[in-house]
């Protein structure tokens, strides 16, 4: 193994390096612009360009890009080299210019309907907040993107907007407790992120994997997951191989892997960094994903980041550990040892209880994808139904707030273990649970709705900005409260009463919260296509506006960007469930109709008397089905071409759910039982067996 202090963030320019190569006044100027966000000059950003171009070349770079997040989902960069000729020769140059702006042409990034394809220019903006590293010999810089004409094109921006927001309004609250002290607060993010590993062989021959990321059909393996052996499992040697050198790959890159395990489905695996800044994690969470696709490359696998890609075992999502603290390292969501005499804390609690309820839609489209429709209220994730956990402590001691009687701490259980050699330790005040969408876990939340291959960007840029709109709320009454200590307290009270049906401490996945939920009048979005509309309600762009994360024009882009790459991905994956059906079942099947027919031909030529009505019984069987298929491709194909009927992107979309998927269904359901009862020899792809359980 080699020396993990010494390869850790070995290949980025972090605060260590550039303290060694920065003089010392620019060392200052940067870090100024870094901690206090003030603008940094030109002979600055020169000097800082000049000394990264060294540092780079030292580690082998040859080239440098703008490192950015466009709404593809997806990272983006485009790489120059930083030769510069000099006669015949070159030298290696890299500007404060360069470092600062980069010019890519924009056009063939979605930007819904903001601008036309004409309109090309974009600029992305040097974001120094996150450090420069270097990935397959380029110096990569992390960038905001934006269009000409200053609208966002990126998943970035917003969120550092929301960061800014949120600074603001929770130092405002600070202050009024009597902390002079912190000067900055950010909300910190710790992303687990779940991934299933496959035999690269076995990928290669399954098209649905390689144009949709998951399988569109595939008759259930006898095993699943139902022993609940896979959990917390030995793991094997060669994901254990591919799980060390992936860290490794992340270290150097500076980024903080921690935890490693397999997860509940077979083939299913985990991987969980210590927190950071939610911007510096957003980062490195798309990082992750990338580097975990190629390092499996290299071990003959593949990584696989849909949030479903097998039908029958758990899909994979990326729980969203969320949180809140100062410069000098005070976490605001610390309830500490008597969180009910902890009033920061129970205010901060509240301004998040009233945000999550009034903005469960926005939270719910924060994190609708084609994929995470999949998983939210499949028996597994989290329902599509938003509520929080706050745990049997907290709930209690905010019923006791707004019945206005006082609260008895319970003490603190000893967990005997009646083994005398095992030590004795102190319970959690709480257990925990895992049905719940939006969990308090000690001192942060979970959202655990997110999906696994999605940017956390969104997510949080949502939870930054709601929350800093109800901070914002409460510092304008506390600020004018004649006295403080009564005015927060019935702030509390008056929070927890007007929207504790948010809470939900019980089962999540069952059916009678779905009917209590309805009764409490909380939003159930099941599918991307009817949470979408709600982007554009008036109160959430006013939101929006109102804090400068999107003009109005901003949020329909997003609006209409999101639901057409919806459609998109339905369209695709419609088209690939066709090809399969088309060029590659039916034709197996008729194969091995023939060899039925053939063989049980062959056997009556012998003699008469010998029984074919196995033969006879599979050849009725399997060419009902084949003519039921028949049929139901035939659906499928007029469904897509009809798709070209609608041209509103809203009803495109819906269209797309109810008519094109349930009809990719109903064939799937077909060539799932023709699998069944096929000779695994004749069938065109690896099954579920294959994949789930050959690595
Ligand atoms: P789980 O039991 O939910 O699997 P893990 O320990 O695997 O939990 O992951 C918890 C995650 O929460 C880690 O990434 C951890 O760094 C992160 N975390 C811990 N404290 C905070 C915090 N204050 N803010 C944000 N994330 C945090
Ligand atoms: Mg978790």
């Amino acid at each position: 193994m080699s020396n993990v202090p010494e390869l850790f963030g070995s290949l980025v320019f972090n605060d260590t390096t550039m303290k060694e190569r920065l003089p010392k006044d620019i060392y200052k100027a940067l870090k100024k612009t870094i901690d206090e966000g003030t603008s940094l000059d030109l002979s600055v950003a020169n000097a800082v360009a000049n000394a990264m171009k060294d540092w780079a070349v030292e580690h082998g770079a040859t080239h440098f890009t703008h490192w950015f997040q466009p709404m593809t989902g997806i990272t983006a960069e485009k790489h120059d080299s930083f030769i510069s000729p000099v006669g015949d020769k070159v030298i290696m140059e890299f500007s404060g210019k360069e470092l600062i702006k980069g010019e890519p042409d924009a056009s063939s990034f979605p930007s819904g309907g903001i601008r036309a394809t004409f309109e090309a220019r974009g600029y992305t903006a040097w974001d120094p907040t996150s450090y420069a590293f270097i990935k397959d010999g380029s110096l990569c810089i992390p960038t905001a993107f934006c269009s000409y004409t200053g609208e966002v094109l990126d998943k970035k921006t917003p969120l550092l907007r929301s960061m800014e927001c949120i600074n603001k309004q929770a130092l405002r609250i600070l202050r009024l407790f009597g902390n002079t002290k912190a000067k900055k607060v950010t909300t910190t993010v710790g992303p687990e992120q779940e991934y299933f590993l496959i035999d690269k062989k076995v990928y290669d021959q399954r098209k649905d994997l390689i144009y949709c990321g998951r399988t569109l059909f595939g008759s259930r393996a006898p095993k699943g997951q139902e022993l609940e052996d896979h959990y917390f499992g030995v793991i094997k040697p060669r994901v254990s191989a591919y799980m060390k050198d992936l860290d490794e790959e992340l270290w150097k890159l500076g980024i903080l892997a921690k935890t490693k395990h397999n997860e509940v489905a077979p083939a299913q695996h985990e991987l969980a960094p210590i927190f950071t800044s939610t911007n510096v994690a957003t980062d490195h969470n798309q990082l992750t994903m990338e580097i975990m696709k190629k390092v499996a490359e290299r071990h003959g696998l593949v990584c696989l980041l849909h949030e479903k890609p097998f039908a029958g075992v758990n899909g994979s999502g990326k729980h969203n550990n969320w949180s809140m603290s100062t410069d000098l390292g005070e976490n605001l969501l610390e309830p500490g040892k008597k969180p009910y005499e902890n009033t920061q804390f129970l205010l901060f609690l509240a301004a998040v209880i009233k945000g999550v309820d009034e903005y469960q839609d926005l939270l719910r489209i924060s994190v609708a994808s084609a994929g995470n429709d999949h998983r939210l209220g499949a028996n597994e994730a989290p329902p599509a139904i938003i509520s929080m956990f706050l745990g049997d402590e907290l709930t209690s001691i905010l019923d006791s707030i707004e019945a206005g009687v006082e609260y008895h701490a319970e003490a603190r259980k000893i967990m005997d273990t009646k083994v005398s050699v095992l030590p004795n330790f102190y319970k959690d005040t709480t257990d925990r649970n895992r049905t719940s969408p939006f969990a308090f876990t000690g001192n942060k939340f979970e959202f655990r709705m997110t999906g696994s291959q999605e940017n956390i960007g969104c997510p949080n840029e949502m939870l930054n900005t709601i929350v800093a709109e109800e901070l914002e709320q409460f510092a304008d009454i506390l600020e004018n409260a004649d006295n403080f200590d009564t005015a927060v307290m019935d702030l509390i009270k008056k929070t927890y009463s007007e929207h504790k049906r948010i809470i939900f401490n019980g089962d999540n996945y069952s059916e009678e919260w779905v009917a209590e939920a309805e009764r409490r009048g909380l939003y159930n979005l099941r599918s991307m296509p009817e949470a979408l509309p709600h982007y554009i309600a008036e109160k959430n762009i006013k939101l929006f506006e109102k804090h400068g994360i999107f003009t109005e024009a901003e949020v329909r882009a997003r609006y209409e960007i999101q639901l057409e790459n919806y459609s998109k991905i339905l369209n695709i994956e419609a088209l690939t469930t066709l090809d399969m059906a088309k060029k590659d079942i039916v034709p197996a099947v008729v194969k091995y109709l023939k060899l039925l027919a053939d063989s049980a031909n062959a056997i009556k030529s012998i003699s008469d008397d010998i029984c074919v009505c196995a033969e006879t019984e599979l050849v009725k069987k399997l060419s009902a089905l084949l003519g039921d298929f028949s049929k139901k491709i035939d659906v499928l194909d007029k469904a897509v071409v009809a798709a070209k009927d609608h041209t509103d992107v809203q009803e495109t979309a819906s269209y797309y759910r109810n008519t094109v998927f349930a009809a990719m269904q109903e064939l799937r359901a077909v060539g799932d039982e023709m699998e069944s009862i096929m000779s695994a020899e004749y069938w065109p792809y690896p099954s579920y067996g294959k994949m789930l359980f050959s690595v």
